[in-house]
């Protein structure tokens, strides 16, 4: 299976993709956690990469794209493309790579999306996302064990540029996929089993 997860920030397309990749064994490809982890190596592409992110802005397409094309090739089975792609430009690129199956266009109303971002809690080392009411004691991850912490770009202020960014550079995308006939539009303003049944119902029974 080939999938594209679109959204906007906070939608939670990192933890849906995290139960479809488990449950087809798919491979989970996160431009977001590929570049914070440069970030973290404090690699030349890391140090470009801070800066950018950290204002809301987006990574240039080509050092994107070049990353997951080192990722698709090796994913014989199929891949998640989460957080990618996030440009027209970037639609167009993976298209000359690969065909995928389908587009899951992950929605939430804005305000519920601020309040989401604004809570949320991450892990530095596997990217397990927490909310504060779900926090596990002393705030270190359940799976790593690594200290929990706020990402830079999770303030109000940088969520106001991400959504800006999203909406001029990101929304067309999901008219391309439609037109293409590959868009599935999910309600993301629900519980998290609620969100993975309808993906799973918008696959199909070929597909599950
Ligand atoms: P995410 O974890 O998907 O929210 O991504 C965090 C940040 O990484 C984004 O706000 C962008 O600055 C950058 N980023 C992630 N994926 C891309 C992409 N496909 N193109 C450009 N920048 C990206």
């Amino acid at each position: 299976m080939k999938l594209v997860f679109l959204g906007p920030p906070g939608a939670g397309k990192g933890t849906q993709a995290e139960r479809i990749c488990k449950r087809f064994g798919t491979v989970h490809i996160s431009t977001g956690d590929m570049l914070r982890h440069e970030m973290e190596m404090q690699t030349p592409l890391g140090k470009i990469a801070a800066e950018l992110i950290n204002d809301g802005h987006l990574v240039p397409d080509e050092v994107v794209f070049r990353m997951v094309c080192e990722r698709i090739e090796k994913a014989e089975h199929g891949f998640l493309l989460d957080g990618f792609p996030r440009t027209l430009s970037q639609a167009h690129m993976l298209a000359t790579v690969t065909d995928i199956d389908f587009a899951v266009n992950i929605d939430v109303p804005k305000d519920r999306l601020i309040n989401r971002i604004v809570r949320r809690r991450s892990c530095p080392e596997c990217e397990t996302v927490y909310d504060l009411g779900e926090l596990p004691n002393g705030e270190f991850c359940k799976k790593c064990g690594r200290k929990l912490v706020i990402r830079k770009d999770d303030t109000p202020e940088t969520a106001q540029e991400r959504f800006r960014v999203y909406a001029e550079r990101t929304m067309p995308i999901i008219r391309y996929y439609e037109a293409e006939g590959k868009l599935l539009n999910i309600n993301g303003d629900c519980s998290k089993d609620d969100v993975e049944k309808q993906i799973l119902a918008g696959f199909g029974e070929d597909m599950v």
